[in-house]
């Protein structure tokens, strides 16, 4: 038997072999082709000289072996039928691959090629986020500190949380001109996000928390200046200065947490006078 490869077999054929399969193809001719087995394909292809079934055996791109129904005794040569049936199995495989190839894409396109923090938050539930947070806050005292400022002015049961935060991270002994950078880091760090809390209180006009806060981290660090060396010590001096006054104006105005108490007063002149330095 010939070589003949699926792509381009009509070539090696006879012209009017080749011309009257791609009538039959074009009329619909093949009907119910199927690979019953790997690599071994059928059909029925119904000619105007009657309905044949043929056999065709390809591996993957070589036609290796092919029968019909037609054929007579001592007959090899390909007949309409069967290569009615390859142009088909050639357009059926064709269509495949190109069907493949665009699943492929799509699923590339939909794929994660990374996971992103958002995709996480997106798909765990609050129940595993705070296990996970639980534990993690274990693992890492970092993390867990970072936790406890950014959520600080949310905790009830303290009027001032900001300064139980202060409190854990500022060493015992501040007058030590030798602290350790670990610790100085962690009190660089909880200031940068207590100013962050600030900045954010400030802009959405709750004076009575950026006040709050600034006053806070002046009176705890202020003992630490001669020594440790804080970036945004000043700015939270002149916050103090600045909210302050505002705070303490504006006595109808809902960021008093009880105007009736009149907290204000807790944080009297003279309690500023203590820590910020009189001209
Ligand atoms: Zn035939």
């Amino acid at each position: 038997m010939q070589k003949l490869w699926l792509k381009d077999f009509e070539h090696h054929i006879s012209a009017a072999t080749a011309n009257t399969a791609d009538d039959l193809l074009q009329a619909g001719s093949v009907k119910a082709l199927r690979e019953v087995e790997k690599h071994f394909w059928v059909a029925t292809v119904e000619a105007p000289d009657g309905t044949f079934e043929i056999e065709a055996m390809i591996t993957p791109h070589k036609i290796k072996a092919f029968t019909c129904e037609c054929w007579t005794e001592g007959r090899r040569l390909m007949c309409p039928h069967i290569a009615a049936a390859l142009l088909k199995l050639r357009q059926f495989l064709e269509q495949k691959t190109e069907e493949n190839k665009v699943k492929a894409e799509k699923r590339a396109k939909t794929e994660l090629n990374r996971i992103t923090i958002s995709n996480v938050l997106d798909s765990a539930t609050p129940e595993a986020l705070a296990e996970f947070v639980q534990e993690y806050s274990r693992r890492d005292r970092d993390f867990a500190l970072a936790l406890k400022t950014w959520f600080a002015a949310t905790v009830s049961g303290t009027e001032n949380p900001f300064a139980l935060i202060l409190d854990s991270v500022i060493p015992k002994t501040v007058s030590d001109k030798k602290a350790k950078e670990p610790d100085l880091r962690r009190v660089r760090q909880t200031l940068d996000d207590l100013i962050r809390q600030l900045d954010g209180a400030a802009e959405e006009h709750n004076f009575s928390t950026a006040f709050q806060i600034a006053l806070t981290i002046v009176q705890k660090i202020a003992p630490l200046w001669p020594n440790w060396k804080i970036k945004n010590g000043r700015r939270c001096y002149s916050s103090v200065n600045t909210f302050f006054p505002v705070w303490q104006n504006c006595r109808n105005c809902p960021c008093r947490p009880n105007s009736r108490r009149r907290p204000g007063r807790r944080y009297s002149t003279w309690h500023v006078r203590k820590v910020i330095p009189v001209k």
